[in-house]
């Protein structure tokens, strides 16, 4: 059932990628929520395991002097959700972290469990896109940090080099300050399911009445989370009404390449793309301080 054929526990962020780099045949787990479903279905049939649970330096929620907000990638759904810096800059993220499964997994799984298992329809990712997230990737040759929007390269394959381990999450300032944002999942049942659709916009305004900046972004509308960039060019500048938010829905859809599975077809995943975008930013026009578009 679990074949594990090994197991290892890591301190330092460098002891971890020394031990990856030694032993390519290591799986790191974080919560393990992904994992160990995994490794219960066969997807993984069986594995050596590199737990990285013990490092602190991976832990935690800071703003640092010059706004930046990072965010460790061992912090747990539960602490995103409940962090005051998260609530008082991104509240956003904290919505979206609150949608994400029930309690017992928000207590376990890690956001960078999240964001490394490549999956569309991982709950943090779209709002992450929105916010231009950037990651810190360490390995044993040395740290870079890439666009959260270059990471994600297909269904499950993320840009992870071989011994490397995400180690931070970064929200630069002038991607959330002055923004109000607003998080819409979608699935198939209200109980704990994973999105059919989620949809994360951000939005800044100009008077009360012109849109300064839109950022849209999906989850499961395309084998990756996306952007929705001609909408978000059309809006810049705009009045802020229900035609022009009409239009930045339609303009949506074209980002996506969503398909048909067991949980929606194509065409009902665009729909929901269109309407829901128009949802989430009408919300968010609402926090914004503008006024309600009906
Ligand atoms: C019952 C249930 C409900 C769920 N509901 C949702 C939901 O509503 N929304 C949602 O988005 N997800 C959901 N999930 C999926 C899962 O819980 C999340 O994706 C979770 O965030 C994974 O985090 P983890 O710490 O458990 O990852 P793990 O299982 O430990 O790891 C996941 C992957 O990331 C890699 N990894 C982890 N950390 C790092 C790191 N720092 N550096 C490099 N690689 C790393 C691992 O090697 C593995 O490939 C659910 C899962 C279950 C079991």
């Amino acid at each position: 059932m679990y074949n594990i054929q090994g197991y290892f526990e890591a301190e330092t962020v460098k002891e971890a990628v020394d031990l990856l780099a030694a032993n390519p045949n290591l799986v790191v787990i974080a919560g393990g929520t992904d994992v160990l479903i995994k490794m219960h279905h066969g997807q993984i049939e069986k594995a050596e395991l590199l737990s990285i649970r013990k490092i602190k330096s991976l832990e935690g929620i800071e703003k640092l002097e010059d706004g930046t907000v990072t965010i460790g990638p061992l912090t747990t759904f539960t602490q995103v959700a409940n962090s005051p810096v998260i609530k008082e800059n991104i509240p956003v993220l904290a919505e979206a972290a609150l949608s994400m499964g029930g309690p017992q997994i928000r207590n376990v799984a890690t956001i960078g469990g999240n964001i490394c298992n490549g999956a569309t329809s991982a709950d943090s990712a779209s709002t992450l896109f929105a916010l231009d997230a950037r990651l810190k990737l360490q390995s044993p040759q040395g740290e870079r940090v890439v666009p959260i929007q270059d990471f994600y390269l297909g269904p499950g394959k993320v840009d992870l080099k071989p011994a490397e381990l995400l180690t931070g999450i970064l929200i630069s300032p002038e991607n959330y300050q002055g923004y109000a944002g607003h998080y819409i999942k979608f699935s198939m049942r209200k109980a704990m399911d994973i999105a059919t659709l989620g949809v994360a916009v951000l939005c800044k305004l100009k008077e009360g009445r012109l849109f300064e900046d839109v950022r849209i972004g999906l989850g499961v509308a395309a084998p990756t989370p996306i952007r929705c960039p001609e909408a978000e060019a059309f809006a810049r500048g705009k009045d802020v009404s229900r035609e022009t938010i009409a239009e930045i829905g339609k303009l949506a859809v074209k980002a996506t390449r969503a398909r048909t599975s067991w949980r929606a077809s194509k065409e009902y995943r665009e729909h929901l793309v269109e309407e829901l975008t128009q949802r989430a930013l009408k919300a968010a026009v609402l926090k914004a301080g503008g006024g309600e578009v009906a």
